[in-house]
């Protein structure tokens, strides 16, 4: 599968834990494999955040961990946000079964997961055990509230955990923006032939607002390449839609950046919406992908009240910044201001409200919904359109 330019190294930064895992089987071993797949216990996939995970586990993105957490990493995870070994991680990544399934599978076993009739891959189950989902929801969501979008999945999910190795012998479907899912190692090639060696990740589940593009050329000026990698996994069912979004950053990286100084990738994780523990997650995860840099917003990851606005920031000051690996940029909130004529923040404008143009997710999605174009002054009408359209759609296809 990694054809991609063989003669660049995957180099760059170290990934978390030192090792770059790649889960993939290919060739022979694959149909090998595939073969025992058939001759296995069956295992049948029905979440789309296993899928995605087992996606992350295979091709690296989660490195050092090679497959879904036994428990004593569980633990320590949710309890300290380090694996066994002491390493940093912040969210749990697990297989969650129910009881009589579980019943089924005894620890040492090798079993398949299938997504439909497509065997996905193969995990040796080292364990099964039990776990405190209230445990989990307080310290990981900070919530025990079943509102919280990560809570009410939690509690949906079975109640015993498998923990073990895994090998991908089949890509999880629907496998969208075939062209812009480079894996981590991909993704290293990339980045090394274009000799760029400060390289800040940017994280997205929303379209580029002029203040997201504000905070992405700051950190531009001080690096030498963008990976702008929005999250295309599952999201809340009132986030603009993956495709959308994909085209919309299209549209916007065509007109207003520098082709030469901007890699555009998918991330194709599900959101948890843990808030601060995520943001931490998504910097080790770009880590892996080659990030040098990595931007946190005010309220990354988060949803509803749950979170304080700089908790997703203020959470990196428990670890020592080695331990982390990736430097963090850590950026307040960014609006037009119509006295300073620019993109600024409180940080760097004297002005007051007033002045200041700013739509809530809500009014951008009222607006778009009756056909408004945003402000200028708050998205470029590129985007707007692009978003106008994409909303227009998904409403003639609900009959709206
Ligand atoms: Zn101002």
């Amino acid at each position: 599968m990694d054809t991609l330019d063989k003669e660049f190294p995957i180099g760059g930064i170290a990934p978390h834990g030192g090792e770059l895992i790649n889960r993939v089987l290919t060739g022979k071993e694959r149909e090998e494999a595939l073969a025992q797949a058939h001759e296995l216990k069956g295992l049948q996939l029905k979440s789309s955040i296993n899928l995605s995970d087992l996606e992350l586990l295979a091709i690296g993105a989660f490195s050092p961990l090679t497959g879904f957490m036994v428990r004593d990493d569980y633990d320590r995870v949710v309890q300290e946000m380090r694996l066994y070994s002491g390493l940093v991680w912040s969210v749990p990544v697990t297989l969650a079964v129910a009881e009589d399934e579980a019943a089924g599978i005894a620890e040492g076993q090798d079993v398949a997961l299938w997504q439909d009739s497509v065997p996905v891959a193969i995990m040796s189950v080292a364990e099964k055990y039990r776990y405190d989902k209230a445990r989990e929801a307080r310290e990981v969501y900070r919530t025990e509230d079943e509102a919280h979008p990560g809570v009410a999945r939690l509690y949906r999910q079975g109640d015993v955990l498998l923990g073990g190795d895994i090998w991908l012998l089949n890509w999880p479907q629907p496998r969208e923006f075939e062209e812009f899912r480079h894996t981590p190692a991909q993704t290293r090639r990339i980045l090394a032939r274009r000799g760029w060696r400060r390289i800040v990740g940017f994280q997205t589940r929303n379209p580029i607002h002029r203040a997201h593009e504000y905070i992405q050329k700051t950190a531009l000026e001080i690096t030498d390449g963008l990976l702008l990698h929005p999250l295309v996994g599952e999201t809340k069912a009132d986030d603009i839609p993956a495709d959308v979004r994909m085209q919309s950053y299209q549209a916007i990286l065509r007109d207003y950046y520098p082709a030469e100084r901007v890699l555009l990738g998918v991330f194709p994780a599900a959101m948890r919406y843990a808030g601060p523990r995520e943001a931490i997650f998504h910097a080790l995860a770009r880590k892996n992908y080659g990030c040098t840099h990595f931007i946190v917003g005010r309220d990354h990851a988060g949803v509803g009240n749950y979170y304080g606005s700089y908790d997703a920031q203020l959470i990196f000051d428990n670890f020592e910044p080695e331990e982390i690996g990736i430097t963090p940029l850590f950026f307040d909130y960014t609006f037009y201001c119509r006295k300073c004529g620019g993109v600024v923040s409180a940080k760097t404008c004297p002005h007051g409200k007033e002045d200041w143009v700013y739509l809530s997710g809500t009014q951008v999605r009222q607006m778009l919904e009756r056909g408004e174009m945003l402000p200028e002054e708050f998205t470029r009408p590129e985007v707007s359109k692009v978003l106008m359209e994409g909303i227009r759609a998904r409403q003639s296809q609900e009959g709206k």
